[in-house]
């Protein structure tokens, strides 16, 4: 005869009206918080129906919508979604973009591309390049954008990653092709806000593609055009990544 253990799972709704749970909240209340007692909660929720209340609230001059400071790379992917078929490649840890994304889609109601190089302990310790060209090479082969905007999150930014560097070695390795355009934007989150992340990508994406224009002429990145280009088609990109490519995961 096997041991048996009765579940008791509560939703927190049942958990709210247990009598431990109450007794605990009217601690903390009083022992931890400037508590101004239940009459005064009703005593005001009353005021917050009155005609006084009305009136003042009518007489208010200024408000802010949104005062919430958000970090760097959310500015930044959103600058990089106005460009078209662009990639926001985030350089850090994924729970960041988790946050990202999940934000963005709450408020466009869609999913929101970007990805993340899913910086771990490890990388913390060694460095991130090798989360970056395996990323790079993962992004290209899987969404199949025309331009990657890379920008950066705290952990990146605390070790120091340099990322012009990653992706010159990229490069120079042959993970990815010499003139697929990626500019990349340093964002870290313990200076400014989500409006510094913006300007910084918008900035490094225009630096970078005046230089790119110059050096390989404007109609180079329709060569990348994920529906009309020869890259992409079949034999493209994806067995040149399997060609070229020693160390990083295409699939
Ligand atoms: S503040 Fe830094 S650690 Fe926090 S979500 Fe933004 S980038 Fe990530």
């Amino acid at each position: 005869m096997g041991i048996h253990h009765e579940l008791n799972i509560k939703d927190h709704l049942e958990c709210f009206r247990n009598d431990e749970f109450k007794q605990m909240i009217k601690n903390k209340r009083e022992k931890y918080e400037d508590w101004v007692g239940e009459d005064k909660v009703k005593e005001i929720a009353e005021w917050t129906k009155s005609w006084e209340y009305r009136e003042l609230n009518f007489k208010r001059e200024a408000i802010s919508i949104n005062p919430a400071k958000a970090c760097q790379p959310l500015g930044a992917l959103l600058c990089a979604l106005g460009f078209e078929k662009t990639l926001p490649f985030s350089h850090g840890s994924q729970g960041c973009v988790a946050y990202f994304r999940t934000h963005m889609a709450r408020h466009f109601k869609e999913p929101v591309p970007m990805v993340s190089t899913s910086m771990t302990e490890d990388a913390a310790v060694f460095g991130g390049q090798n989360n970056m060209h395996e990323g790079l090479q993962n992004a290209i082969a899987l969404y199949r954008p025309k331009m990657i905007a890379v920008n950066t999150t705290c952990m990146a930014e605390v070790i120091g990653d340099d990322l012009n560097s990653f992706i010159a070695n990229a490069k120079e390795k042959g993970l990815i092709p010499e003139d697929f355009p990626i500019p990349f934007a340093h964002t870290p989150s313990f200076v400014g806000s989500h409006i510094t992340g913006y300007d910084n990508q918008m900035v490094a994406i225009l630096r970078y593609m005046t230089e790119y224009f110059e050096k390989y002429g404007v109609d180079n990145v329709d060569k990348y055009d994920p529906e009309e280009g020869e890259f992409y088609k079949e034999g493209g990109l994806l067995s040149w990544l399997e060609v070229n490519s020693k160390g990083g995961q295409t699939t």
